[in-house]
Order: C-alpha cells, then sequence, then structure tokens
C-alpha cells in the first residue's frame, strides 16, 4: 500500500555478483519485506529465489551483539573500548618486536567498497604491509589475473545488455542457472526473443544450466586450456581472423599460437569430447561475430585458472570481439563486491584504484595522496600462503573480517591448527557461533545487510548503493568504523571519516589522481562522483564504469604502448591427479538455494527446502565399485582430510568424478565442511586454489 512503498528503500542483494537492485520495505525493527527493485538496470525488478527470501534471514537469532574478549580460554562480554584496546595493544606490540608483516587482515567480498578501502588503506598506507587478502582469492582472483596479463588492467569488457544481442553465448565452468540466476534468465529470455541463439555449456557436470543449451561439451576436468588452445589455433587459420585488430591493437599472437599448436582430433581426445561437438563449437565461434564467454569458478578455481582465463581472452582478440557490443570475454563474478574489492586493491598483490604494487612510481602516487608513513612495497600473502605462514609462526596476529575460513578454505583442517596457534585472532563478524569465530581472542560485532550502508560493485562493474533500513542492533558497528577506531587507537591520522560517503569521496579522488595520459591512465576512474555531497550520496543511482563509455570501445588497452597482449598458455594437467587410494575426481560448488557458509540463508526455510542436507553426487557405477548406495552415508577421503555425506546420484555427475557443495559447515551434527578434503594447492599466478580437482576415496561410512 502507499504507506508502505513511501517506508521502502532501494538497496542490493547481498549474495551474488550480479548485483539485484531490491526494495526492502520494514515490518519492524528486525523485519522487511523485499522485493525486486523495478528501476535497477542490472535486473529491473526480478529476483531469484533467494534474494527472494531476504526477509525470512532477518532477524537477531544467533547474532553476534556486543564485544567479547577472551579470558582463561572463555569469552566474555566486553566493552568496545575494552576489546579495541586490548586489540591494538596486542596487534602494536607484535609489530614493534616483529615487523608489520607479522600481522594480516583476511577480510570478503562481502564487505562494502568503504570498508574495503579502509582495511585497505590501514594495511598497505599505515601499518605497511600488503598482508591483506580476501575470500575472494578463491572465487575470482584468475580472472584479475588474466585480465591484468592482456588488458593491463583488471577490466570486464562486457555489459549485461550485450548478453541481449549477441548470437552466441558460451558457458565456461559456470552453472548459472544456479548460481547466477538473474542473469541466466536473462540468456533465456534473449533466446526466446532469437531463437538462434547458440547456447554453449563447457561444463564436466551435466548441470541445470545445460537444459537450455544447443551444446554441451562435458569437458574432461582440467582439460580447458587444450580446448581453447584448439579454438584459438582453429580461428588463426579461419576467415574469423582480424588482422587490422591484430596488428592496431595487440602484441603475442606469434608465441601464443606456437604453444596453442592442436588439431581439433586431439582436442577431442584429450578433453574426452566427441568430435562433432568439438568441431561444433569451433565452426559456430568462428562464424558468429557476436559471440559472449562468461566463464565463472570452473576456469578460475583451478591450478591453471590464469591461463584458462587468457585461453579464452586469446580467441576474442584474434578475432577482434571486444569492445563492441554483443561480444567480449565476460567473467561473471562470484560475490557481491568482489568487483569493488578489486577497485580499492583488497588484494595482497594489487594496491588501490587499479594501480600496481610493483611499480615504485604507483606506490608513490597513492603514498603521496594518503599523506600515509608508509606503504607496502611488496606483495602480501595470499590466502592459503597466509594461513600456513599462520601456522608456522611467521604471521602472528590475524584480523578476520566478515568470513569463514575454517570452513571455506582448502585444506580447512591446517586453518583451524593456524588459528589455534596465533598469538592474536580478532574477528568482525554479523552471527556468533562461526567455525572461525570460535579461535578468536577478540570478537567484534559489525551490522549486517538492511542495516549497514555503502556501495557494492556487481559483474557489470556497475556501483550501487546498499541502504540501511533496519536499526543497528545491540552494540554492532559498521566495518568501517570499527577498523577507523582501531587505526586511531594505533596513533594513525588519516581515518578520521564522520560517514560512509566521506569514504567514497575520498575512493573516487584517488580513481582519478594522476589518471591523465602519461602519467597513471587507468580506465577505472570515478572522479566525478567525489563532488557528491551527503545528500548525492544518498540518493546515488546505479552507475556504471567508466563512466559513459564502453570498456575498449577505442581499442586502446592500459599497457603504455596501448595494446593488448596474447599470452602463450602451455597445457598443463591438474597437480594432483587420480589414481591409486584416491580414484575419484572431487568438484565442489554450490547447490541452488544456498550461499557461502549458510551463516545467512540457513536461516531461511524457504530456502532450506530444495537442498536440506549436503550430499556427494557420484556415478551410479562408481558408487557400486565403491560399495556404496543411493541414501547411504558415505566417507569421502582425500589425503588433507575427509567428510561424510549422503549418497546422490543426481547432478549430472559423470564417471570419475564426485560433487559436494561447499555450503555445509562444522556446526552440524558431523562436521560436513567439504574445505577439510580439498588439496591446498593454487595457481601459481593468482594464488587462486584448485577447489575442482582434489583425488579422493569414497567408502561407505
Ligand atoms: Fe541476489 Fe544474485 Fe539472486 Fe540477484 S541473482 S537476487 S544478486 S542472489
Amino acid at each position: 500500500n502507499l504507506s508502505q512503498e513511501h517506508l521502502s528503500v532501494c538497496t542490493t542483494c547481498p549474495y551474488c555478483g550480479v548485483g539485484c537492485g531490491v526494495k526492502a520495505t520494514p515490518q519492524g525493527p528486525q523485519a522487511a519485506t523485499v522485493t525486486g527493485d523495478a528501476a535497477h538496470p542490472s535486473n529491473f525488478g526480478k529476483l531469484c529465489v533467494k534474494g527472494s527470501a531476504l526477509g525470512e534471514t532477518l532477524g537477531l537469532d544467533g547474532r553476534l551483539l556486543h564485544p567479547q574478549v577472551r579470558e582463561d580460554g572463555q569469552l566474555r562480554q566486553a566493552s568496545w573500548d575494552e576489546a579495541l584496546d586490548r586489540a591494538a595493544t596486542q596487534w602494536r606490540a607484535i609489530v614493534d618486536e616483529h615487523g608489520p608483516d607479522a600481522v594480516a587482515l583476511y577480510v570478503s567480498g562481502q564487505l562494502l567498497t568503504e570498508d574495503y578501502y579502509v582495511a585497505n588503506k590501514l594495511m598497505k598506507g599505515y601499518v605497511g604491509s600488503a598482508n591483506i587478502d580476501t575470500n575472494s582469492r578463491l572465487c575470482m582472483s584468475s580472472a584479475v589475473a588474466g585480465h591484468k596479463r592482456a588488458f593491463g588492467e583488471d577490466l570486464v569488457p562486457v555489459n549485461y545488455e550485450d548478453l541481449d544481442i549477441a548470437d552466441m553465448v558460451v558457458l565456461v565452468g559456470s552453472n548459472t542457472a544456479w548460481c547466477h540466476p538473474i542473469l541466466f534468465q536473462r540468456i533465456l529470455r534473449a533466446k526466446e526473443a532469437r531463437p538462434h541463439l547458440k547456447i554453449v555449456v563447457i561444463d564436466p557436470r551435466r548441470t541445470a544450466t545445460c537444459e537450455v543449451a544447443d551444446l554441451h561439451l562435458p569437458v574432461k576436468p582440467g582439460t580447458d586450456v587444450w580446448l581453447f588452445n584448439g579454438l584459438l589455433s582453429y580461428l588463426s587459420r579461419s576467415s574469423a581472423v582480424d588482422a587490422a585488430f591484430i596488428a592496431n591493437h595487440t602484441r603475442g599472437l606469434t608465441d601464443a599460437l606456437e604453444v596453442a599448436e592442436i588439431t581439433p582430433e586431439e582436442v577431442a581426445q584429450t578433453c574426452r569430447l566427441k568430435l562433432d561437438d568439438v568441431l561444433d563449437f569451433y565452426e559456430a565461434f568462428a562464424a558468429t561475430a557476436k559471440v559472449i564467454t562468461g566463464f565463472s569458478m570452473g576456469v578460475n578455481q583451478s591450478s591453471a585458472g590464469t591461463d584458462k582465463v587468457n585461453a579464452i581472452i586469446n580467441c576474442h582478440l584474434v578475432a577482434g570481439r571486444i569492445g563492441k557490443p554483443g561480444m567480449g570475454p565476460f567473467s561473471i563474478t562470484g560475490q557481491p563486491n568482489a568487483m569493488g574489492g578489486r577497485e580499492v586493491g583488497g588484494l595482497a598483490n594489487m594496491l588501490a584504484a587499479h594501480l600496481d604494487l610493483d611499480q615504485p612510481t604507483h606506490r608513490a602516487a597513492v603514498q603521496g595522496f594518503w599523506g600515509s608513513p608508509r606503504i607496502a612495497d611488496k606483495p602480501g600473502l595470499k590466502a592459503v600462503d597466509l594461513f600456513q605462514a599462520i601456522e608456522t609462526g611467521r604471521v602472528k596476529a590475524v584480523w578476520v573480517i566478515a568470513t569463514n575460513p575454517v570452513v571455506s578454505l582448502p585444506e580447512a583442517d591446517q586453518v583451524r591448527r593456524a588459528l589455534a596457534k596465533a598469538e592474536l585472532v580478532i574477528a568482525s563478524d554479523v552471527v556468533a557461533g562461526t567455525d572461525t569465530n570460535a579461535f578468536a581472542h577478540v570478537l567484534l560485532p559489525a551490522l549486517a545487510w538492511g542495516e549497514k550502508d555503502g556501495t557494492v560493485t556487481n559483474s557489470e562493474r556497475r556501483i550501487s548503493r546498499q541502504r540501511a533500513f533496519l536499526p543497528a542492533p545491540g552494540e554492532a558497528r559498521a566495518d568501517w568504523q570499527i577498523l577507523s577506531d582501531f587505526a586511531q587507537r594505533l596513533g594513525y591520522d588519516g581515518f578520521g571519516w564522520s560517514h560512509q560517503g566521506e569514504i567514497f569521496a575520498e575512493h573516487a579522488r584517488l580513481s582519478a589522481w594522476r589518471n591523465v595520459p602519461g602519467d597513471l591512465p587507468r580506465a577505472f576512474e570515478i572522479g566525478a562522483l567525489a563532488a557528491l555531497d551527503r545528500a548525492g550520496y544518498d540518493a546515488l543511482e546505479p552507475v556504471q564504469w567508466p563512466i559513459g563509455r564502453r570498456v575498449f570501445a577505442d581499442h586502446q588497452f592500459s599497457f603504455p604502448d596501448g595494446r593488448a597482449r596474447f599470452v602463450p598458455t602451455a597445457p598443463r594437467l591438474p597437480v594432483h591427479m587420480a589414481g591409486g587410494d584416491y580414484p575419484l575426481v572431487l568438484n565442489t560448488g554450490r547447490v541452488r538455494d544456498q550461499w557461502h557458509t549458510m551463516t545467512r540463508t540457513g536461516r531461511a526455510p524457504t530456502l532450506a527446502g530444495h537442498t536440506p542436507e549436503s550430499f556427494v553426487d557420484l556415478h551410479p557405477q562408481d558408487a557400486l565399485l565403491c560399495g556404496v548406495k543411493e541414501g547411504e552415508l558415505a566417507r569421502i577421503a582425500s589425503q588433507w582430510g575427509s567428510v561424510v555425506a549422503r549418497v546422490r546420484h543426481g547432478g549430472g555427475i559423470a564417471r570419475g568424478s564426485v560433487f559436494i557443495p561447499i555450503h555445509w559447515n562444522g556446526q552440524t551434527a558431523s562436521d560436513a565442511r567439504v574445505g577439510a578434503v580439498v588439496n591446498p594447492v593454487v595457481d601459481p599466478v593468482s594464488g587462486e586454489p584448485e577447489f575442482k580437482h582434489t583425488p579422493v576415496s569414497v567408502d561407505r561410512f
């Protein structure tokens, strides 16, 4: 009704990188109804089942409402002053004795851009270490590394509206139907409107996304680079080659072709595909100008993830299919603000505003802008390395913010051991009882979705506001406020903001700082938004960067010579292959209705119905060989750990593979963390873990 409409607040869904706009209407102090925001240009009012159930996730059950400190082994309530004083005193003592690299932040793609900006500024500009990494390392760091190698900057050159006009959409390692449902529905509508749109899905599993595919290529796990090298080789001999684009705007094709040389027959054999299907894919790709290659975790979460990304980008470059409507390589981001985190440099190997940690001029520019006492001068530890360094004692203090690494990291039992050994574990969170918070010495209550206020950036580089529509419960505070209070306790200036809009303005100013031809030019530039006053920030409509132009429309890339790079991608197999005691390959991923480690979606009854418990998908013939039947409990074990799950024969699983979802945690009757099983192998360039390929055994439990 009219009065409720008056109370509605336009905000953004906190789950996936699609970044759908929602309207929330408060129904009392801790409840709200949530509907799609018809005016938001990324979803036009549509919401998937997770977004629609957001209202069910509100309420104070299990919330962390007061600071706590550990005393005699037990957590007890404390004042903010006591908790922050204790954290800052111990942190400072560790830095004084062991240096700035003995402390670290481990943050999250759930953070708002303003929170991320403050965390990054604190570590890199004031503590003086780049030991700040994020759970976004686990989902899209291979895409970041691939973009930087090809374009000179981390840029996604596709907009959602391009999906409406593409003639071919290739989805690689992406169960878009379940993981990015609103984008998937957009592809379906495009197919309905223009039935000639060809949809190709490349995925070892026959997922829900395959139901609409014109062609499904059930590629052998880990062989994507062979498939795309074969495509590059094929395109280079076809009429699809854009010789003028290659000559004027790229470098390195000859070297890339040298390692990509492979026939379609060899591709079919290596990738365990039908030759006719490989040729169908190659011919269609060559014949279709408007082609978008969307890729997600199946590409990124690999020990060759960065090469997979570049193998895909190479195919777009050779045909000049980039920077124009309806085409391009398209990294579909996992988390709601993985992109915003990248903008502020919230990764251990990045600076801020798309500047580079390993460039002295970039470091000097950021330090000059911040006026900070120091600037980190080398990359910090990436997620997996960070927790290994904590276990060995090299890093002695860690502050975990808005994430749950004891569940989500590979070899998750190692993370437990690491946190148990750390001298200081600070955790900021929304919920109290997580597997990670059990190790906290200082536990700090943060504002949740609906209470916090700031910005996020989605997969098409669109900045949207997340707005508060509920009061702050208990003593919970915004993450940026907690970090700023902490920084001030350490004696740092530069953290005196009184409102998140001031942080956004500083971030926007930094994006434009010396961002001119001949100096530090970047496509990421939102300087025009720096002038927003409080009212302007509050009223900010969704805005896409670069503002008012298409990425690469001028075919100018971010290297000094303006040219894109073909990257040679010599194919290599996953680090650990199945065989011997571990004959099957574990693949992990999401289910349709849950999100991350279920700390939020686990509260919604509507969402629990789809998949009430964890499971292992197993091919019936493999189940027979393992001596397990559908519906029975099985133990799935690797060299690194084990988990128990109920056997299913669904999920479109191929022989030789098993699939277990990532969501279930250690708070259930039996510890259901699949992370305990996953091998701690990472891509050598991006540091992204190989979540999709761990050799395992399956036995009756
Ligand atoms: Fe939220 Fe993603 Fe669903 Fe949109 S598609 S409603 S952003 S979970």
